[in-house]
């Protein structure tokens, strides 16, 4: 017939067009504001981000050196010398990768040294090491299962992604939200549909766009009443508290959180994530984890810097130049008129209106300052800020332009 001859094709139930229109759902998001960009060529660094140790050369950006207040590299160690040479001796002697899972042939002295010292930060029997924060999060909350999640609204995304994935039913709480905690875990006692089973409140203890602190002692109480377990995500407090530890060691409650979970790459200056906690929690992961056995063993290098960084954050006095900066800063700000709220290093600077705060930064980094703003959906509209997070490696000069730098834009922009 016609096909067979080489003729027109018949129609069938397979003809029709089933690809992706890319272009089509990027512009749905430029018109919905949602558009994410990578910074434009002439704003990428070239040579490391941050403020040096001991003065030295300061970033190059746009062909100029600037000032960098929007890292989360918060002690300044990414170029440490110490870090630096822990890093590359574990590249030498070890090699750049692991070359498989831990559980196959990728584990090293170099993983058991950093879970060591972050089980001895943590107050915990042990520590595992994940491939970053966002493969600890997810490959806990599934494979805890639980049957219930009640996560504050303001969750870290890969939160929000693990609750999806365990499959759980989530429940949403008020931010910080004590009450609110209370009042939802009473309603799933009483609902039959959640009152057994098991179930985790979970939650960020340092938020990482308004710099506030989750109310981890209330958590605790609520959760030991319904019997529930809590897990805290500490990305933006571990190293940062005494004995490097995060919020949980400030507040005393080391005993009473069973998950405590965080980054490698904020304060400890590498890349990676873990999990802390006792004998039977780290060993349930290291079978039950997915992200950590079907998943490549950390690089040797990212450890042994995270490693000599946790080690550095104990010992050394980063931790009180940084609070020292912050302090500073968040009187300096104030006294100008901005509006600073939060206890953390991370300083919100609000603005308010979006266009303003986008207008602000500019005007910043035009005077050598390089601090985003943060807008919505980021944050809820009408609360638009520019993010400023010191790092312990900026010298007094450095905060004094910063300031220099948000009074004059300010009175630009009109914002003071
Ligand atoms: N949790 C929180 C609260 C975070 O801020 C981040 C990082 N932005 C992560 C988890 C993920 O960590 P990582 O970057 O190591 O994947």
């Amino acid at each position: 017939d016609e096909y067979e001859s080489g003729g027109a094709r018949p129609p069938g139930p397979l003809d029709g067009d089933r690809g992706f229109d890319l272009a089509g759902r990027l512009a749905d998001r430029e018109r919905r504001d949602l558009r994410r960009e990578l910074s434009p060529a002439d704003r990428v660094a070239e040579r490391a981000q941050f403020a040096p140790a001991s003065g030295g050369d300061l970033p190059v950006l746009d062909g100029e050196e600037r000032l960098v207040f929007a890292s989360n590299n918060y002690l300044g160690l990414t170029n440490d010398d110490r870090v630096v040479e822990a890093a590359a001796d574990a590249a030498e002697v070890v090699g750049t990768g692991a070359g498989a899972s831990r559980l196959l042939t990728g584990d090293t002295l170099v993983h058991r040294d950093l879970e060591d010292r972050l089980a001895e930060s943590k107050q915990t029997d042990r520590a595992l090491a994940f491939s970053s924060g966002y493969a600890a999060n997810v490959g806990t909350i599934a494979a805890l299962d639980p049957d219930v999640i009640f996560s504050d609204e303001y969750n870290h995304a890969s939160i929000v992604d693990a609750c999806r994935l365990s499959g759980a039913e989530v429940i949403v709480y008020d931010h910080c939200d004590a009450e609110d905690l209370a009042a939802k875990l009473g309603d799933a006692a009483r609902d039959p549909g959640t009152t057994d089973g098991s179930w985790l409140i979970v939650t960020d203890s340092v938020f990482s766009m308004d710099g506030d602190v989750a109310p981890l002692s209330d958590v605790c109480d609520l959760a030991e009443q319904a019997g529930a377990w809590v897990m805290v995500d500490e990305a933006h407090a571990t190293g940062l508290y005494e004995g490097g530890g995060g919020i949980v060691q400030r507040e005393g409650l080391s005993d009473r959180v069973d998950v405590q979970l965080g980054t490698l790459s904020k304060a400890l200056a590498s890349q990676g994530g873990f999990v802390a906690g006792d004998d039977d929690l780290i060993e349930y992961l290291v079978n039950a984890a997915r992200s950590f056995v079907f998943s490549t063993g950390l690089t040797p290098p990212a450890a042994a810097a995270a490693s000599e960084a946790l080690h550095l954050a104990r010992t050394t006095d980063r931790r009180d130049r940084l609070w020292r900066s912050v302090e500073f800063l968040r009187e300096g700000l104030t006294d100008l008129g901005y509006e600073v709220p939060g206890e953390t290093q991370i300083l919100p600077v609000l603005v308010g209106d979006r266009g303003d705060a986008l207008a602000l930064a500019d005007a910043l980094y035009d005077r050598g300052v390089v601090a985003p703003a943060i807008r919505p959906p980021t944050v809820p509209e009408g609360t638009s800020r520019i993010r400023v997070a010191p790092m312990a490696t900026h010298a007094a000069h450095d905060l004094e332009r910063c300031l220099d730098a948000f009074r004059e834009a300010g009175r630009e922009v009109g914002v003071l």
